[in-house]
């Protein structure tokens, strides 16, 4: 098993401090850094030996896992001052926020030979960074990966290897556009039904217990919207942004898929309305005032 002399973990925000937990839970030595001062001061309450600079936490680290808002954010943090350089050589750089695969090529490219990046996204929520059972999709090489396999297990009950680095954030950006779309299909479902006067209730069942099920029907519409609790813990803006990224991507590669256009311009038009920070359940409210 890799041997780590310091584990840098940048951003202890919503999902950064439950995971930075586990890892230090599991024995392996983290050193702590977010730019917020009130999240350093919670972390360190919680048992997490923070550095007061970027520079101090990355400082002859064997691992930095960077688990911020954007890959822009990441890119400014990484290089800025070339923190970086801070690093042990060899280090691996385990990117684990939803970024856009194309800034996370630039960034490896950027930072090789002396970092290897692997990029490492997840699913699952604040619910799932708690209890430690995230689904993990990472990209990078073999070796890197091999390297930090010993982290991701403290977090993770599932690894998908997606490819080289970039993969994992690119697969992360596919699925929220999956998920993004079923919960506007879910809504507009319920609209649809109930204006013919079916119950909301109704519907959900009946969609659950058939082939229209999806992640919405099943874990959110009932739970956080016919509830009017609008409270699943993940923001509009970081649904939003996931999607664009999807959106991004594609148009980088010269797609043409006006399904994944269609969502990332309902759920940016969602967030410039509602704002970035309510969850992203209310998107209920966004689209049945905007069919009225
Ligand atoms: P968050 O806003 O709670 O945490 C981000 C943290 O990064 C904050 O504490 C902030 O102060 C810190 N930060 C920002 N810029 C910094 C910098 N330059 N240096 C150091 N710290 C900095 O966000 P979150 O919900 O924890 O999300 C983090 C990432 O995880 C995002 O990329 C998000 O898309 C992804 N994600 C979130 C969820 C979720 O349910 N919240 C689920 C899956 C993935």
């Amino acid at each position: 098993m890799t041997k780590f002399k310091r584990i840098a973990f940048i951003g202890l925000g919503q999902m950064g401090l439950p995971m930075a937990k586990h890892i230090v839970e599991a024995g392996l030595p983290v050193v702590g850094f977010d730019s917020s001062e009130k999240a350093r001061s919670t972390a360190a309450k919680e048992g997490i030996i923070v550095a007061a600079s970027m520079h101090e936490a990355v400082h002859e680290a064997d691992c930095i896992i960077t688990m911020l808002p954007n890959g822009k954010i990441v890119q400014n943090a990484i290089l800025g001052g070339d923190a970086f350089r801070a690093a042990s050589a060899g280090a691996v750089l385990l990117e684990m926020s939803s970024s856009s695969p194309i800034y996370t090529r630039e960034l490896a490219q950027r930072v090789a030979p002396y970092l290897r990046v692997v990029d490492a996204p997840v699913s699952g929520g604040v619910k799932r960074a708690v209890s430690g059972t995230l689904t993990v999709m990472a990209g990078g090489d073999s070796d890197a990966l091999n390297q930090v396999r010993p982290v991701l297990d403290c977090l993770a009950s599932g690894v998908f290897v997606c490819g080289q680095v970039g993969a994992g954030h690119a697969m992360k950006s596919i699925n929220n556009f999956v998920s993004g779309a079923g919960v506007i299909a879910a809504v507009e479902a319920i609209e649809l039904g109930t204006a013919f006067g079916i119950s909301a209730e109704t519907i959900i069942d009946v969609l659950n217990a058939s082939s229209g099920k999806n992640n919405a029907t099943d874990v959110k519409m009932k739970q956080f919207v016919l509830s009017g609790t609008f409270a699943s813990g993940f923001a509009l803006g970081l649904m939003a942004k996931d999607i664009a990224i999807a959106a991004e991507l594609a148009e980088n590669l010269g797609l043409n898929l006006s399904g994944l256009q269609h969502t990332s311009t309902v759920w940016n038009e969602a967030t410039e309305t509602l704002g970035k920070t309510v969850d992203h359940t209310r998107i209920y409210e966004f689209l049945t005032k905007s069919s009225d």
